[in-house]
């Protein structure tokens, strides 16, 4: 369990999000399984029927597309339940007089809602609503309180396995997000990471003695998951067009999940 300290400080421009370094800046991708990553064993879609009833954990309104969309609109072609538990409100993508905080909620949980939908899962997702950039810090009553909300919300949703941010996806929220998670942890219930943000910066990036990774052929369903991504129209495109530093997924990080596969990490430690 990392200490406080090691999550990373809130970033308050760009949702903000970390800005994505290019991996060859770094010397430190030695050992990262995201390298190269087509090396890793490549599953097909109806693995996903071994998961059995799946919630997806997201910190933010996106998330679930970008990293788990092929999996999502897998299971729902196979006919099996999944849910989608998003974290935070999102709202600090973007400052804008005419989307204050309020209605840019409603607006990405909207998003969200129509992408989950695209991929086969209508009304199947949950808003635990606290705020972007603002999750309680470990070992505070607050954490506590939000760890035990989640602990409950799983507990009606039973699921068989559930899909985490990789632990040191470098965003606060990402972390934040794997800690309340893991504060309550079922061992009977399988346990995934997947990466977003590690994507973009290779010292973030989980390493061989850290995980097991495996890919997943989502190629049957990408176009879907497309539709998914592009659902969140805050976030990939200049819908809100009044403040110059707002959030918007740039080509080349979208990229990294336009691709035939998803890629899953299986935690050793
Ligand atoms: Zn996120």
């Amino acid at each position: 369990m990392p200490e406080t300290t090691d999550r990373p400080a809130p970033r308050r421009s760009a949702s903000r999000r970390p800005a994505p370094r290019r991996r060859e800046d770094h010397a430190g991708g030695a050992g990262s399984l995201l390298d190269d990553p087509e090396r890793h064993p490549l599953r097909p879609g109806g693995a996903v029927c071994e998961l059995g009833r799946v919630v997806v954990l997201a910190p933010h309104p996106d998330d679930e597309s970008l990293g788990c969309g092929g999996l999502l609109a897998l299971l729902a072609d196979a006919g099996r339940p999944a849910h989608v538990v998003v974290v935070t409100d999102g709202t600090k993508s973007h400052d804008s007089p005419t989307w204050p905080p309020s209605r840019l909620r409603t607006l990405r949980e909207t998003e969200a809602q129509q992408a989950v939908g695209h991929l086969g899962h209508e009304r199947r997702v949950e808003f635990l609503r606290h705020p972007d950039c603002g999750l309680p810090a470990e070992g505070t009553p607050a954490f506590e309180a939000a760890a035990d909300r989640l602990q409950a919300l799983l507990a009606d949703l039973r699921p068989d396995t559930l899909v985490v941010p990789w632990r040191r996806d470098p965003h606060c929220d990402h972390v934040a997000t794997w800690a309340l998670a893991r504060a309550r942890r079922d061992p009977a219930v399988r346990w995934l990471e997947y990466p977003v943000w590690a994507w973009t910066d290779a010292d973030a990036a989980p390493l061989a003695h850290e995980a097991a990774a495996w890919r997943l052929d989502v190629s049957s369903v990408l176009d879907r998951k497309r539709r998914a991504v592009a659902a969140h129209r805050s976030q990939t495109t200049h819908l809100i067009d009044d403040d110059p530093n707002g959030f918007v997924l740039r080509p080349d990080v979208l990229a990294h999940f336009e691709r035939p596969w998803e890629l899953f990490l299986d935690p050793t430690e």
